[in-house]
């Protein structure tokens, strides 16, 4: 029989217990991703911190104690986040060839009730915006948007800044001599790891002419941006990484007539974040990524939330 005393005890006990679960949890999911990169020491130091954190909670703590350790925990995680994500908008690029953003409020006033009431209806291609590609994008078979295990979702990240390069050239492609030098200063890129190329280009977002080189839409035969080289791809294909994303509209740059390092990565079951956004404010290395899409069943793609947690 559960008695009103019980059912208080379970309640309490499953407060007891829910930081050092979440602690837990927290701490294998580091083990994962972290510990095998031997350069994310610092995540692992948060990650130490936020199990102190919710450690620190005695057998007798109130309720309320063991929520706010709990509070504290997760105002550091929010304290230590950027968002790198654009808002979606009539002024969202999208590929030339594709449906951009509508959104249009359907009530959005006083009800009849005499309660306010706020709704709209959107719609887009789901390849614009900051946005992920699913393998199956350019890879028939691969994983579609929804079956990307929230693992390579969730990872360190790596950020190599080729801005210099595109600066003189806005059709730069990442090397693997840039990889090559970035790995030189920060230590080598460990499996699993996202990888974010910086281009700069985040500074022109959302002019289209200058991001894309053409305003004009459908226009494909102008575009000029930077992107990634195929032998890069291959390389980041070889190092088994979760995924790349990069500050422009497409991990090809705008001249690419074949998209070959879209159908390199995405053929290795490698995920793409495009239009990423406030990649100036990430270190280049020490960050951890939560990317996390619009779950659409069986999509190629979508809108991506991504949020970096600083060191
Ligand atoms: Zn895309």
């Amino acid at each position: 029989m559960i008695t009103r005393h019980t059912r208080r005890f379970r309640f309490v006990a499953w407060y007891r217990f829910a930081p050092l679960v979440a602690a837990s949890i927290v701490g294998a999911l580091a083990a994962t991703i972290l510990a095998p990169a031997g350069v994310f020491r610092a995540a692992t130091r948060r990650v130490e911190a936020v199990a102190a954190a919710t450690n620190g909670v005695k057998d007798g703590a109130t309720e309320s104690e063991a929520r706010s350790a709990i509070g504290v925990a997760a105002a550091d995680l929010a304290a230590k986040a950027i968002d790198l994500t654009y808002s979606f908008d009539e002024h969202t690029i999208y590929w030339p060839t594709d449906q951009s953003f509508q959104w249009r409020k359907t009530k959005w006033g006083i009800s009849p009730g005499g309660y306010w009431y706020a709704s709209a209806v959107y719609s887009a291609s789901e390849h614009g915006g900051t946005h992920i590609d699913g393998p199956i994008h350019f890879a028939k078979g691969k994983d579609t948007v929804d079956q990307i295990p929230l693992d390579r979702l969730i990872a360190p990240a790596a950020v190599v800044d080729i801005s210099d390069h595109c600066m003189r050239d806005r059709d730069h492609e990442l090397t693997v001599g840039d990889i090559e030098a970035w790995e030189d200063d920060h230590g080598p890129i460990a499996p699993g790891t996202i990888v974010l190329v910086r281009s700069g280009w985040g500074r022109y977002w959302p002019d289209k002419a200058r991001y894309l080189g053409s305003d004009v839409s459908g226009d494909v035969e102008n575009l000029h941006f930077p992107g990634i080289a195929g032998d890069a791809a291959l390389w980041l294909a070889r190092r088994r990484v979760a995924g790349v994303g990069i500050d422009t509209a497409s991990l090809d740059h705008g001249p690419s007539r074949d998209f070959n390092t879209h159908q390199i990565l995405n053929n290795a079951g490698i995920y793409g974040l495009e239009n990423v956004a406030n990649l100036e404010k990430l270190p280049a290395s020490g960050a951890m990524l939560i990317a996390l899409p619009m779950k659409i069943k069986g999509g190629s793609g979508g809108p991506v939330r991504i949020i970096a947690i600083l060191p």
